[in-house]
């Protein structure tokens, strides 16, 4: 009987441990699954850089950012932080572009007979505002090292006249960039261009925006950017030279980071960088002018050119137009 009785218990026993096994084993295999769906959901969608750059993965990705540059080069740049970031990242979360990312992005890429920057000037300009273009050439070709043109410049008006009166608003003094975009420069795309910039003094607006500085569709190549808002005074009669200075300057920034995002680059949001997203001219105005050391290394790559030959042309650049490598001093607005 006593034999039976522990024979019973033996059995028990060993059932609760085969229980305990078998539930510890179904726990571990869940555990694991949450891992990997955790992982794979993280290694799938774009790590969040915008408004929470301090999650685990962002911050971890960023780490490893930081860690894949040469320390001495690295520490010559600013690492974005909420503090020090502009109105536009906390306004919208956007993911982090890495360099492996952006290479399997495919991004637009200059080739052989596709490599030529063209500026396109649209509307008036008064002579003192057209000295603009031809630095603007010359430091598009220095940063991206292609070839720049200046193409002859079109008019605007009217860009429409079938399914809405024109893309002129009179009581605006403003014109319709989308319109600019479809009607004026899609159809003028010079074949040998990898990206066709129409640039005007004229303002412009887009949709229910009451103005926008610009409007890009970046897998046709095309953009148009107003530099009008540029000048202290719109239009202003004679330009002081620093305020021509500063107009330069607003629009190489513009010029660098739309051309950018044409090659494929988003929204820089692990360095303060030309290629963080501004939401106000205040906010563009305290953004570098240079590309932080991933957004470099994505145009190295995109465009294959010798990174110390560049380095030496824009300081010649910035030497020759008294820019020194460094914007002019953020006006007071
Ligand atoms: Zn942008
Ligand atoms: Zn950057």
């Amino acid at each position: 009987m006593k034999k039976s009785l522990r024979r019973v218990a033996l059995l028990l026993g060993a059932l609760l441990l085969g229980a305990l096994l078998l539930g510890a084993l179904l726990l571990g295999a869940l555990a694991v699954g949450v891992a990997i769906a955790f992982l794979f959901n993280a290694w799938h969608d774009p790590i969040s850089g915008g408004q929470s750059p301090d999650n685990f993965f962002a911050s971890r990705e960023k780490a490893r950012i930081y860690a894949s540059f040469d320390p001495t080069i690295e520490r010559q740049f600013v690492r974005l932080t909420p503090e020090n970031a502009n109105g536009w990242f906390h306004t919208f979360a956007e993911p982090i572009q890495s360099f492996e990312l952006y290479q399997s992005q495919n991004p637009t890429r200059p080739t052989a007979t596709r490599r030529v920057i063209v500026l396109q000037p649209l509307g008036a300009w008064k002579p003192e505002e057209a000295d603009l273009l031809e630095p603007l050439r010359a430091y598009c070709s220095d940063f991206f090292q292609l070839p720049a043109r200046i193409v002859p410049p079109l008019s605007l008006a009217p860009v429409d006249n079938s399914s809405r009166p024109s893309g002129y608003f009179p009581g605006r003094k403003q014109y319709d960039a989308g319109l600019i975009l479809s009607q004026i420069l899609e159809p003028n795309l010079p074949t040998d261009a990898v990206a066709y910039l129409g640039v005007t003094m004229e303002d412009l607006k887009a949709d229910d925006l009451s103005f926008v500085f610009g409007l890009g569709s970046w897998h046709e190549r095309v953009g148009v950017y107003s530099l009008g808002r540029y000048f202290p005074k719109k239009r202003a009669v004679k330009l002081a030279p620093l305020d021509k200075k500063r107009a330069l300057y607003r629009a190489m920034q513009v010029l660098n980071h739309e051309t950018g995002h044409m090659l494929g680059l988003t929204h820089c949001t692990v360095y303060r960088c030309s290629m963080n997203g501004a939401i106000s001219l205040p906010d563009s105005d305290r953004t570098p002018l240079e590309y932080c050391p991933l957004c470099q290394q994505k145009l190295a790559w995109n465009i294959g050119y010798s990174v110390s030959e560049r380095a030496h042309q824009l300081q010649n650049f910035y030497r020759k137009e008294g820019l020194q490598n460094s914007p002019v001093e953020t006006p007071k607005e």
